[in-house]
């Protein structure tokens, strides 16, 4: 049996960039070796959940395996703490699955829905990457379908392992993965948060204690000026342990609904013009100003932009660019520098920033594409 093709105009997440294809959505190994065997002259990509920002996960005039079809988890070992699946998984069902086992997804991007394989096609990182490294570091084994139509077991330290993960399905198509859980005693994470008064203090902030939480990320003001020009919202945390629960919630600690215990972080959004300057006052002026042990749902905690689907809609017809950059230690004016221009021009965009264990600072930045191409 063959999978269906269906003609379709794709885009990523950011909305840029259309193109026309063929999609197959295979729902064996099979139909995916077929899929590949027959690609054509212009060969074929595979996709995921399409939460790539460009046009990762596209193929102008060729084929696209859609890889959602695929999405069975074969086993869990709850001893070792390992799982084997289906590379159309998402993490978001790992997580609702694998939770109440005791066990957790080792790293997770700021949207659950992202699959396993697009996770490693990308080498996705976390809040808890100075930790833990990208999802690749926990990847023991991987089955690939390569483009000569033959199915490969690949092993950790091999050069098609290294080349495959990160490599931006350019290696294959992954059709499974073994994936190494970190345990949980808790479905709820103990957060700490911090306003501080200007991009100088939240990086000495990042630099001096970040080794001290497991997750850590920073919200910072773009739209502040002078002497607070970069403050920020700093929010760190760690997955709770067992004592630290109330009573109450400790007949059910793994509970896999999404829980809060106290408010909810900010909701996401890319507010320009006038309303942005009021909307980020509002924003840094109700996070608290120090408090620390907070208890949140791990789902709202980690994937804060999950609970507002449709934001990347908010920047209008132009789509949504977004814009990573890591600077090492010592040259923290590069990031004076951008937040400054960014803040200077008035442009709408929303800036993240994490520390990279003792290499610097990572920042994060998305814009409408109207304005990046100014
Ligand atoms: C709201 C939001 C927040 C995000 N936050 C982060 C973040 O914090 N950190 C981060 O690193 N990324 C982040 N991303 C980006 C996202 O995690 C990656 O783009 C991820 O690769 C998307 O997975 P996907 O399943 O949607 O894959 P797609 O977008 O469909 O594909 C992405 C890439 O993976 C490849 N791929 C997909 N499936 C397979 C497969 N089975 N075999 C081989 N290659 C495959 C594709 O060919 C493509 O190159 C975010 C994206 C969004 C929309």
């Amino acid at each position: 049996m063959s999978a269906d093709t269906v003609p379709v105009t794709l885009t990523g997440w950011g909305r840029t960039a259309p193109s026309a294809a063929r999609l197959i959505r295979p729902r064996t190994y099979e139909e995916a070796v077929a899929a590949v065997r027959g690609c054509g002259v212009r060969g074929g990509i595979p996709r995921g959940l399409g939460r790539a920002y460009g046009d990762a996960a596209q193929n102008a005039g060729g084929v696209v395996l859609d890889m959602t079809g695929l999405d069975r988890i074969h086993a869990i070992d709850a001893d070792g703490g390992t799982v084997l699946c289906d590379a159309g998984v998402s993490l978001h069902r790992l997580m609702e699955v694998l939770l109440p086992l005791g066990w957790f997804v080792p790293v997770v991007p700021g949207t659950g829905h992202v699959t396993v394989g697009g996770a490693i096609g990308a080498d996705v990182h976390g809040q808890n990457h100075h930790v833990a490294g990208s999802f690749s570091r926990h990847v023991l084994a991987l089955e690939l379908l390569t483009a000569d139509g033959e199915i490969r077991a690949v092993g950790r330290g091999t050069p098609l392992f290294d080349a495959t993960t990160g490599g931006m399905g350019l290696t294959g198509v992954i059709l499974t993965a073994t994936v190494r859980l970190l345990p949980v005693e808790t479905s709820l994470m103990s957060v700490d948060t911090v306003r501080t008064t200007g991009l100088d203090d939240l990086l000495a902030r990042l630099a001096a204690t970040d080794h001290l939480y497991g997750y850590s990320a920073a919200w910072i003001d773009l739209r502040a000026r002078g002497a607070a020009t970069g403050r920020a919202v700093l929010t760190r945390g760690d997955h709770a342990p067992l004592d630290a629960l109330p009573a109450r919630a400790r007949r059910a600690p793994l509970d896999v609904r999404t829980r809060r215990l106290s408010a909810a972080p900010f909701t996401e959004g890319l507010p320009g013009g006038p309303a942005a300057g009021l909307c980020n006052e509002l924003r840094y002026r109700t996070a608290p100003r120090v408090r620390t042990g907070e208890l949140r749902g791990i789902s709202a905690f980690l994937r804060p932009l999950d609970g507002a689907p449709h934001w990347s809609r908010v920047p209008g017809r132009g789509g949504l660019v977004r814009y990573q950059c890591v600077v090492g230690d010592g040259q923290e004016e590069t990031l004076h520098r951008i937040v400054r221009r960014i803040a200077e021009r008035h442009h709408a965009a929303l800036a993240f920033a994490r520390g990279q264990a003792g290499r610097g600072f990572r920042v994060t930045l998305r814009f409408p594409a109207l304005a990046e191409a100014r």
